[in-house]
Formats: structure tokens, sequence, C-alpha cells
């Protein structure tokens, strides 16, 4: 049974997060995403709601759990018996970033790989801040993300804005 993460804010998930979710699933037997609690930055979703887009969103996919975490990343994947933390890459300004933490990653747990799947082109320029950034002003993000994230999204804007 091979057992990968893919952790991440997912503030909110994007295409770009779900294409790396589709493909990942593909390389292992149970792929558990992991749902960042304590973010540095306030996020603009709570983890419960976050935790429920992913949820509804790869609900299709069998093979995939969601699940919230806090603490080392390496240690939610301990205690869920994984041995792959998945990472995606988008353009050279993340390579320094998650190099360095897939290199703290392995001094910490010997016995985890931190694997990277590169970005699909089509989605190299979207990030959960781009969304969020587009949104504010009340642009159209329906490109960027599911119909149903969107609609939270323009949702919590408009909560936010009012
Ligand atoms: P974090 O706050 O941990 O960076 P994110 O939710 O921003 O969490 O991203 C989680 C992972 O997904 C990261 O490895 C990030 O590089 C990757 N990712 C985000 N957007 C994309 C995208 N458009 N294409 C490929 N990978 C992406």
């Amino acid at each position: 049974m091979r057992t990968a993460i893919y952790p991440g804010s997912f503030d909110p998930p994007t295409y770009g997060h779900l294409d790396i979710i589709e493909r990942a699933s593909k390389l292992c037997d149970e792929l558990i995403i992991g749902v960042l609690k304590n973010s540095a930055k306030t996020p603009l979703f709570s983890v419960e709601e976050r935790v429920n887009m992913l949820k509804v969103t790869t609900r299709d996919i069998a093979n995939v759990r969601v699940e919230s975490f806090e603490g080392l990343t390496v240690d939610f994947a301990k205690q869920n018996g994984a041995t792959i933390i998945v990472r995606g890459l988008r353009a050279l300004t993340d390579f320094d970033y998650e190099l360095q933490l897939s290199q703290i990653n392995k001094t910490l747990c010997e016995d985890i790989e931190t694997i990277f799947l590169s970005t699909n082109l089509k989605y190299s320029f979207l990030s959960s801040s781009t969304v969020k950034e587009v949104a504010s002003y009340r642009a159209d993000i329906s490109g960027l993300v599911p119909p149903y994230i969107q609609e939270l999204v323009e949702k919590k804007m408009k909560e936010r804005q009012d």
C-alpha cells in the first residue's frame, strides 16, 4: 500500500491544485490531501471550509481522502503511514522554497520522499492568492476554480466588502 500526502493551504483550492491531485492520485494507492490549520497568514476560508471544498471537488476520485492537520508535515505523513509528500512546482520562484522544504523534511524523516509534479502549463500562473486578488475586484474567476468554489469565493468576498 503506497500512501502519499499532498499538503497545502488550499485557500481556496484552484484548478492548479486539482490537476496535481488528479495526477498524483494515479501514482499511489491512497492520496491524502492535508489542509494546513496553522497558516502564518490569516486565511480567507476556515480550515473546515477548505476541507469541505476539497471533499466536494474531489469526490469522484476514489482513492483521495481529505484531512486537516497542524504541526509538521512529516508528522502528519507518519501518522497516516504515508511515505511520499507531493508538491507542485509552477516556476523557478517556487523552486527555492520547495527545495528547502523538502530538504528540511528529509532531515526530519529520512524515510519520507518528496516528489514534485510540474504544473500543467495551463495553470502555471495560477495560485490561491491570484484567485483572491481577482475576485476582490469582482472580476471573473470561472477559468481559475470550479463553479462550486467560485460561488463560495464570490459569496465570501461579498460578505467582506459589504
Ligand atoms: P502552501 O501554502 O503550502 O504553498 P498552496 O495551497 O499554496 O500551499 O499550495 C500547495 C501546493 O500546491 C504547493 O506545492 C504549490 O506549489 C502547489 N500548487 C499551487 N498552485 C499550483 C498550480 N497552479 N500548479 C501546480 N502546483 C500548484
